[in-house]
């Protein structure tokens, strides 16, 4: 369905992202990769993706997106290796938990710089080129705390509503091209990122960690279980795939029923 399509997903060297990559990459995409990680799970990442495209290795840019100046190169640089950029997803991010007047400002302003500038930025430079071949996907990864609040996550709820605002501008400013932009709302999926957070949990309760996960980082999700990084991925390529059209500045939620309580 994609092929012939070509796609940069931000922060694919794990989780989410690496899920979305691979799902378009099966899908007849060609994929640029992004991220951090050791150089090992950096070429298992390609060499993974790159198996799906047919290739020996998947293209990759090392770029820190909580730089501007690296998000507009490597979005240059993607459409350098790609020959064109149709999909952008913009996955990267970070989280940081603590009370607001125990935050760290640097925490503060390396999850506004990753999870919302980085996306800013990278929409801003990918369009021109969707414009101009007159198709183009914009797939920002969100979360349900774009749409809702939880306690000691003040940076990662401002910049996730913040990356649901982006996206509804940017739909409403694109709406009379054949260019779309949603965004994901996922609940708590099961990555390293949010897996990291259960540890903490039953410490901070004196609890084991299968009760930390479910009755602490699972409280308001109703589902009681981890969606899983396959399901957000097909999300994705829904959004970009032939029938999707019509769907433009929406923030989809996919949390098991958080967001319905
Ligand atoms: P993850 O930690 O598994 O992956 C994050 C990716 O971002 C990695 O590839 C990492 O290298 C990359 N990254 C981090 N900082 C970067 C930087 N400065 N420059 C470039 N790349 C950088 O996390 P994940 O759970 O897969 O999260 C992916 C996205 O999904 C994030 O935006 C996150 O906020 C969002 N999300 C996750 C969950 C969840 O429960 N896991 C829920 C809702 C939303």
């Amino acid at each position: 369905t994609l092929a012939g399509r070509t796609a940069l997903v931000t922060g694919s060297t794990s989780g989410i992202g690496l899920g979305i990559a691979l799902l378009y990459a099966q899908a007849g995409a060609k994929v640029m990769l992004n991220g951090f990680g050791k150089p090992e799970e950096i070429a298992r990442a390609r060499a993974e993706v790159g198996a799906a495209m047919g290739v020996a290795e998947a293209p990759y840019s090392a770029a820190d997106l909580s730089k501007a100046a690296a998000v507009k190169d490597m979005v240059q640089q993607a459409q350098d290796a790609l020959g064109s950029l149709d999909i952008l997803v913009n996955n990267a991010g970070i989280q940081f938990v603590a009370p607001i007047d125990e935050f760290p400002d640097d925490k503060f302003e390396a999850i506004m710089a990753i999870n919302f500038a980085s996306n800013w930025y990278a929409i801003k430079a990918a369009l021109p080129g969707m414009k101009a071949r007159n198709w183009g996907r914009i797939v920002n990864i969100a979360s349900a705390h774009g749409l809702i609040a939880s306690a000691e996550k003040s940076a990662y709820v401002s910049a996730k509503h913040a990356v649901v605002g982006l996206t509804k501008t940017v739909a409403i400013e694109i709406a009379q091209t054949p260019i779309t932009c949603n965004a994901i709302c996922p609940g708590f999926v099961r990555t390293p990122l949010a897996e990291a957070q259960v540890g903490p949990l039953a410490k901070q309760f004196g609890v084991s960690e299968e009760v930390a996960l479910k009755d602490h980082l699972l409280a308001h999700q109703p589902s009681k279980r981890w969606i899983e990084v396959e399901e957000v991925a097909r999300m994705a390529l829904y959004l970009v795939g032939p029938g999707s059209g019509g769907v433009n500045g929406a923030a989809l939620s996919i949390d098991g029923g958080w967001t319905a309580n």
